[in-house]
């Protein structure tokens, strides 16, 4: 309620009544640049005043309604929202205002449950997310859980926080996961907002890279950020490419079709990980049994990260050890920005200030 909300010192209005937000009314429509009422943050609750706010190619599947769970609209979608605390609810004792922070996919999390207290509150069914159950970041203001908000270190520019918080944590989990060590060549397939940073992050474990992408640009963006090897899809068999260079340790299958999964599949050595995080509008990839078996290949999915993973991606960042590689853009050419990312014709990932 606002007669127990905190505001920051001496700014009564820093909350306008209205704010500036992209909505989706409908997964057949382009989202709609509007003036829509401006969150009120209630028990254990912030109000983040946005900077920057990262486009995920998972906004856009929201947007589409592209997978078997649906967000229902009217939404706002937006889970790389990064800004400034600047209203808080009662009970908040883990932000204060004035701080930076991150709002990521994970907008909540139960705290109780066996996967919450294991370490895997990336799997708590009484999640939120951000941009997709809960309203998101595409706007000037943005309502989140305290608990699940993540500080973003001093001297961290808020553009390139933004990517981190989704495209990094994910790609940072991935490669934990894909077991990737010094001696390993690791695949990334897609060098797209998620795959420019698999690649850093798959060189900071020690592995060698071979990155595959559709476009020579991607390609020669990966060569820069570390990948030794690179494979153009779209023109060469990327699976036997990479068998002859001795079949990938763990491949990371991040792009938006399942062709790349396949070839991800096909790519990998004897006792090799294939990790699934891209997640395709056309739901389906026909492994085959026999090949998986007598070969020791594991499958397994990767969702986001928890909040312990983002804040080791902000120190990587902070130590000067990663590259975030972003365009800024205004939020008010949303529909233009997800049209150009598309078609793939974008640096790794457009940030949106309001
Ligand atoms: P993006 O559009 O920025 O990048 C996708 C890249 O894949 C592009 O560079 C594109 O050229 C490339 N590509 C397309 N087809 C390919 C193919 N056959 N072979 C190789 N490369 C190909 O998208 P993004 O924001 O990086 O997201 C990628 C996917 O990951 C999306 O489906 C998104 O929803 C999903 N995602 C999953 C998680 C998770 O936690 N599992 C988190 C964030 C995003
Ligand atoms: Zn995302
Ligand atoms: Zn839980």
């Amino acid at each position: 309620m606002s007669t127990t909300t905190t505001f920051a010192e001496g700014s009564v209005n820093v909350r306008p009544a209205l704010m500036k937000a992209a909505v989706v009314h409908s997964f057949t429509l382009p989202l709609q640049v509007e003036e829509i009422e401006t969150p009120i943050p209630g028990r254990g609750e912030v109000l983040v005043r946005i900077e920057a706010s990262g486009l995920c190619h998972t906004d856009i599947h929201a947007a589409h309604g592209d997978w078997p769970v649906k967000p229902s609209p009217p939404f706002v979608p937006g889970h790389e929202g990064v800004g400034i605390v600047v209203e808080f609810g009662p009970g908040v004792t883990e932000v204060a205002i004035g701080d930076r922070v991150a709002v990521p996919w994970l907008g909540y999390a139960c705290g109780t449950c066996d996967h919450c207290i294991s370490g895997w509150e990336t799997l708590c069914l009484q999640q939120r997310n951000t941009g997709y159950s809960v309203d998101g970041g595409f706007a000037e203001f943005v309502k989140a859980s305290a608990r699940f908000v993540v500080r973003v270190p001093e001297g961290v520019d808020p553009l390139d926080a933004a990517p981190l918080t989704c495209a990094g944590v994910t790609t940072y989990k991935a490669v934990k996961i894909s077991g990737a060590r010094s001696s390993d060549l690791v695949a990334v397939f897609g060098v797209g907002g998620l795959g420019h940073l698999a690649v850093q992050y798959a060189r900071i474990a020690g592995a060698r890279v071979v990155a595959v992408d559709l476009q020579d640009d991607k390609l020669a963006l990966a060569r820069e950020l570390g990948a030794e090897f690179t494979v153009n899809a779209s023109n060469e068999d990327a699976a036997s490419a990479i068998q002859e260079l001795g079949g990938a340790d763990a491949a990371i299958a991040l792009a938006v079709e399942p062709k790349a999964f396949r070839d991800a599949y096909g790519s990998l050595k004897r006792g090799g990980k294939l990790v699934f995080v891209g997640l395709p509008a056309e739901n389906r990839v026909e492994i085959p049994i026999f090949e998986t078996v007598l070969n020791g290949i594991t499958i397994v999915g990767s969702i986001v990260g928890t909040r312990t993973d983002l804040r080791e991606v902000f120190e990587l960042h902070a130590a000067g050890l990663t590259r975030v590689v972003r365009e800024e853009r205004s939020l008010d050419d949303v529909n233009q920005a997800i049209a150009d990312v598309e078609t793939g014709h974008v640096p790794a990932r457009i940030v949106f200030t309001p």
